[in-house]
Formats: C-alpha cells, structure tokens, sequence
C-alpha cells in the first residue's frame, strides 16, 4: 500500500484524529493563559503598559497605538493601521499571560518595523489565501464530481480535471499561509521572551510561565497547518483514484 492509498483510505480516520489532537491542543491554550491570568506579576504592571515599554524601547513607539478591545485571545497587531490591540484580559491585567501576550504581540510590532521577511510573505499571501481557504475545497470537489460523471466518456484531461487542478492550487495557497504563519509565530515569541527576560519585566518563575503561554498559543498554529495540509492531500489522493 502507497502513501496516495493510505491518505485515500486512511483519509477520514486521520482527520478525525487531527480534530481531536486540535481540540485538545485549543483546550491547553485556553486553560494554560487562564492558569497564568490568575497569577499576577511581582513587578505589578499591565499588559498596555508593557507594550508601551517595548515599543518605546525597541524603537516603534510613535508610529504604533494601543488599543483595549473586546473579547478573549482576541490581542492581534494590525499592519495596516499600525495598531497593537490587547483584549480584556490582557490591556488592563498585571498577569504573566496578559504581559506574555502583550510582549508577543509587540513582537510582530517589531517584525514589521524590522522588515522580517517571512511577515512580508505571509502579508502578501493574505489576499489568495483567503479566496483558497474558502473556495478551494469546494472548486476541487466540483472538478472531482465532474470527473466521475461528466468526463468518463475516456476524455484524457477533460474539463473536471482542470476544475479540479484550479482547486487544488487555490487551496495550496491556504496551506502556504498557515505554514509560513510558524515562523512568523515561533519568532514572536521568541523575540517577546528575550526582552522581557532581557529588560527583566518578568523574573524568575514568571518567565516559565510565559513560555508556557506562549508555547501553547503557538501549538495551535502548528495544528491548523497541519490540519491544512492533510485536507489538501486527500483532496489529492482523491484525484489520483479519479484518473
Ligand atoms: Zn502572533
């Protein structure tokens, strides 16, 4: 048995397994920063003003704003406007999860101030990512669909299987999205932990359990692209029994 028959074959358990591992991976996310909201950091500042601080510091200050919005692990930095927006749990909260979040975001801050490279990529991947991910399994399955009932009359390459091909590139584009959003995510991270270890905002123990925080948010990153890439190989596998 090839590999194209087991994801043909073993297509649906795996998916049932990667939703399951996914769940769970979303359920840590959310119980680890709720562990870590509970415990407040001794330096005693927000999550807002940490940011101010990093940005301040690394040299981004005045062209970013910070803004409270609502929600839950809603914080985001938005390119566009040049906002770093912290949600309710993070803008006013003294915790190592509101500082860890805050810190990170901060990070992409910088990324775009610095010019990182694979946060130029993912930027222009946006556009054709978002039509991919909506529309390119179901472009795909038309083509298949074509394939089985239109096209049989023994045509080599006929019109489903184009359909089919256009599907499955649009949703390659998806898949290139949540790969190159690694490490755009991991290098967040890693640049928000060094400076509030570096800068000492949090000390000792605090700094494990941002790393946790922070550990856990960038899992579920890994699991959405992982879950990306085994939709588009057995919308593949599928193609491969068509023909
Ligand atoms: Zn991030």
């Amino acid at each position: 048995m090839g590999f194209w028959d087991l994801i043909y074959y073993g297509g649906f358990i795996l998916s049932i397994i990667m939703m399951v591992v996914s769940l769970i991976i979303s359920a840590n996310c959310k119980h680890t920063f709720k562990k870590y909201s509970k415990t407040m950091s001794s330096r005693g500042v927000t999550g807002a003003e940490v940011a101010r601080r990093i940005l301040d510091t690394y040299g981004v200050g005045d062209s970013v704003q910070i803004n409270h919005i609502s929600g839950n692990l809603t914080d985001n930095f938005n390119p566009k406007d040049h906002t770093l927006n912290l949600s309710d749990s993070v803008y006013g909260s003294c915790s190592i999860a509101a500082i860890g979040v805050a810190a990170h975001e901060c990070g992409h801050a910088i990324q775009h101030h610095v010019g990182f490279t694979p946060n130029k990529i993912r930027s222009a991947l946006v556009p054709a990512a978002n039509i991919g991910s909506r529309f390119g399994v179901y472009v795909a399955m038309i083509g298949l669909i074509m394939m089985g009932y239109l096209d049989y009359a023994g045509t080599e390459g006929g019109m489903g299987q184009t359909i089919f091909y256009v599907g499955i590139a649009m949703f390659a584009f998806a898949v290139l999205f949540y790969l190159i959003t690694l490490p755009v995510e991991f290098d967040a991270s890693r640049r928000a932990l060094k400076i509030l270890k570096q800068d000492q905002i949090l000390v000792g123990e605090e700094m494990t359990g941002a790393r946790k925080v922070l550990g856990a948010a960038a899992m579920t990153y890994v699991a959405a692209a992982a879950s990306a890439i085994l939709t588009l190989l057995r919308l593949i596998s599928y193609g491969k029994r068509r023909r």
